[in-house]
């Protein structure tokens, strides 16, 4: 791959039964870009990012991050190597306050239970060790500071997608792969939600955006990769590919 490549997938195929979720994908995420993953629903977008992050491995291909090859990484290493994502429905524990999800969350990423966690509960939010630190912090800078004591589960849908990207930082990743972050999400948090991509994107994150909301990778992406049937279509600024025959024709559903 190029110099600029961070994450880049060649050739991958994953099949469930008869179904070829993907079939022969390649595509390739630049250093410091927000690019943008679209396509019709079924394309295989959430299986790349699934691909992308070690919770699917592949049938063929291979996965790239720096040029070193991840293909059978278990889902720690991604994260370990700077890759964290955000899910289309985001997996909170709703009856846990705002603030215990974050703090949580790396101890369930490394498998740790969170039952065991939780038995002979601690007073969580007068924790000052480093990551109870950096958990507040980060809901300061989502916007969620003052709800950090109040169940998940009461959250909106913008605000639980903000909890996710929080719980995403925590990592200190160096790329995010977002899956539909803008779903679900009413106007004013989406605007929040396109601040602070583009904010951690000048302080050189960089992001894959999977997403069926076109404003919101307009407003994000300089470049967009389509996909159809498993595999990459087109690849291009967002003003090309919208207009581009192919990409119309696969939304429309015309063989
Ligand atoms: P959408 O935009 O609707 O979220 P997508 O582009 O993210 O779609 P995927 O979710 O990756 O598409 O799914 C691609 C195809 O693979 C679909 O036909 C889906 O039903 C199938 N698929 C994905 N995961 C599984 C699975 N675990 N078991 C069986 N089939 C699956």
């Amino acid at each position: 791959g190029s110099a600029l490549s961070l994450l880049e997938v060649r050739g991958v195929a994953k099949r469930y039964g008869g179904l070829a979720a993907l079939d022969g994908c390649s595509l390739t995420l630049e250093t410091g870009r927000i690019t943008g993953l679209i396509g019709p629903n079924g394309a295989g977008k959430t299986t790349l990012l699934n691909v992308m992050t070690g919770l699917v491995r592949p049938d063929e291909g291979r996965v790239l991050l720096s040029g070193r090859d991840v293909t059978a990484a278990a889902p720690h290493r991604f994260a370990a190597l700077g890759v964290a994502r955000t899910f289309q429905i985001v997996r909170e524990l709703g009856s846990l306050t705002v603030f215990e999800n974050l703090l949580l969350a790396p101890r369930r990423q490394s498998g740790e239970g969170v039952v065991a966690s939780l038995f002979g509960r601690r007073k969580w939010w007068a924790e000052e060790s480093a990551n109870a630190l950096k958990a507040k912090a980060l809901l300061e800078r989502v916007g969620l500071y003052k709800l950090a004591d109040q169940q998940s589960g009461g959250l909106s849908g913008g605000q639980k997608k903000l909890l996710d990207l929080a719980r995403a930082l925590l990592l200190e990743p160096r790329l995010i792969l977002l899956d539909e972050p803008g779903a679900g999400v009413s106007p004013p948090l989406k605007l929040e939600m396109i601040r602070l991509v583009r904010e951690l994107n000048a302080e050189g994150v960089s992001f894959g955006l999977v997403e069926h909301d076109m404003h919101l990778v307009g407003e994000l992406c300089d470049h967009v990769h389509v996909m159809a049937e498993g595999r990459l279509l087109v690849s291009g600024t967002f003003g090309d590919v919208v207009k581009d025959r192919r990409v119309v024709e696969a939304y429309l559903g015309v063989a």
